[in-house]
């Protein structure tokens, strides 16, 4: 009897303890799951309670992001969508900061937070995925080679032995060395002083995207671009891991202009008509 009537005692503790571990479950799963939410929504709030979208776009490349050392404005693709991306979350183009990144500075100032997004000139890879989430695709390069008009050089077959000049933190200065490993790999830090060595002799050829290449030979046409394409370069804007709510407002937006034919009219004003 004694026994029977311990066990009511028993079962509430237990009834008690599983319930009280469910509530404390309970509490933890929305607080995590509402701390992603918060980690997702925060780069569009912080924007919004800023006044200003800042993004992390090339000083050195032309075409993409050029920064005019007389005015001072920076112009190109990359910019010209980073505005519409101030337009879309604060209605004004304007509201807007540009700060410069390199190939190899990007990916840390996005993570400690330098930066709300990176639209420069970059392309998405599994081992970037791995530090950073990408928009869709908004442009296609691939990779190629600039020599002097007179050079010998024809393509990646003509490399070994020769020095060649590449960006440090790019995928073109990590493709080149899997791609011509008899060639001797110069890094600079950004594409302008690869360029000013390559005019300068320091090396034989220049290796990245041919849309960044054609921009170089527009303001030296004793270069060309030989080689053709040997790589592919999908260029995609880098948001912070995990900021999903940030992705989906870039790729509406990349929806919207191609829609609008806005997309259509930068690339032309920047990059010629898109081959069909
Ligand atoms: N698209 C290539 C990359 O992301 C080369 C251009 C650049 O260095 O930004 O590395």
């Amino acid at each position: 009897m004694k026994k029977l009537l311990k066990w009511p005692s028993f079962m509430l503790v237990l009834i008690l303890s599983l319930v009280l571990s469910g509530c404390s479950t309970g509490t933890d799963t929305p607080s995590t799951s509402g701390g992603v939410d918060a980690e997702a929504k925060g780069t569009i709030e912080r924007i919004k309670e800023r006044g200003k979208l800042i993004a992390g776009v090339k000083y050195d490349t032309k075409l993409f992001g050029l920064k005019d050392p007389a005015s001072g404005n920076v112009e190109g693709f990359d910019i010209d969508i980073a505005k519409a991306l101030a337009k879309q979350i604060l209605g004004d183009e304007t509201k807007i900061e540009l700060k410069e990144v390199t190939s190899k500075t990007r990916i840390p100032m996005l993570q400690n937070g330098d930066i709300d997004i990176i639209i420069a000139t970059m392309t998405i890879t599994d081992e970037r995925k791995e530090q950073v989430d990408f928009s869709d695709v908004y442009f296609e390069a691939g990779q190629s080679l600039l020599v002097k008009n007179d050079s010998a050089i024809t393509g990646l077959e003509s490399l070994s032995g020769v020095k060649v000049l590449a960006v440090k933190g790019s995928t073109s200065a990590q493709n080149i060395r899997e791609k011509a490993p008899d060639a001797e790999v110069l890094e600079f830090d950004n594409y302008q002083d690869a360029f000013t060595a390559l005019k300068a002799g320091k090396g034989e050829a220049l290796t990245t995207d041919n849309i960044i290449l054609i921009g170089m030979q527009q303001t030296d046409n004793s270069f060309q671009l030989v080689g053709g394409n040997f790589t592919s370069e999908p260029y995609g804007m880098a948001i912070r891991k995990g900021d999903t709510a940030f992705v989906e407002e870039v790729n509406t937006l990349l929806k919207s202009m191609k829609d609008s034919g806005e997309y259509d009219t930068l690339h032309e004003k920047w990059l010629g008509s898109k081959p069909e």
